[in-house]
């Protein structure tokens, strides 16, 4: 059988590097934060995702299920902190050398949800000023309904809507932000409309659209 997708050996998940410098975002993320935000927290998610797949592997071994739920609870927490960091960090990019709007593709299908970029834009913004707690905002593509949503997630490791496609990610947790704009997380979101990577967007729909989920129904 042809095996499309590159397979990550089991325990040996790594911390991604990040495309751009520490500093690359500044003066909307600073050095210092985007630092421990990434070679701190994110390497945090990194080392336990690896650890709960190590420990189910020797539960399988020994057939002793008796911290199934803990495991299984870590496995939830840790790879959904690392798939999410992941694109976080790829959803933005220097202000200098990024596209300025949206791609052709995902300017259309945003249009054609949310009825403009602004009202798009606005609504994001509302959900992730208003998410609560360890939170995330995201733009995604949900191929069961050929659409785009924009969901928030409280808790990042209950699942938001099963199937849908990440295009665009917002981290919400305080680390995100609070050594740069303290408690004022609005000025963190308006500004963060400055360094949005439009053109990984474009790549990511475009992705997404091959997708193919057909929904049965008899
Ligand atoms: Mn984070």
């Amino acid at each position: 059988m042809q095996y499309p997708y590159l397979t990550v050996p089991l325990g040996q998940h790594r911390l991604p590097k990040l495309p751009y410098a520490y500093n690359a975002l500044e003066p909307v993320i600073s050095g210092r934060l985007l630092e421990i935000h990434h070679s701190q927290h994110h390497k945090s998610y990194v080392e336990g995702l690896n650890k709960a797949e190590v420990k189910l592997v020797e539960a399988r071994q020994r057939r002793d299920y008796s911290l199934i739920k803990h495991w299984e609870r870590e496995i939830a927490f840790h790879g959904s902190g690392h798939i999410l960091h992941s694109i976080y960090w790829t959803s933005m990019s220097p202000m200098r050398n990024r596209w300025e709007t949206p791609g052709s593709q995902i300017h259309k299908y945003i249009a054609n949800y949310f009825g403009s970029f602004i009202a798009f834009q606005e609504q994001f913004s509302e959900a992730a000023i208003n998410v609560e707690g360890s939170g995330w905002t995201l733009l995604v593509w949900q191929p069961a309904w050929g659409r785009l949503e924009i969901l928030t997630i409280e808790k990042h490791q209950n699942l938001f809507q099963a199937g849908s496609i990440p295009i665009l990610v917002m981290d919400l947790w305080e680390h995100a932000y609070y050594l740069d704009y303290l408690s004022k997380r609005k000025d963190y979101v308006r500004s963060w409309w400055q360094i949005v990577n439009w053109a990984m967007a474009e790549k990511r729909i475009n992705l997404a659209l091959s997708v193919q989920m057909p929904l049965i129904i008899t």
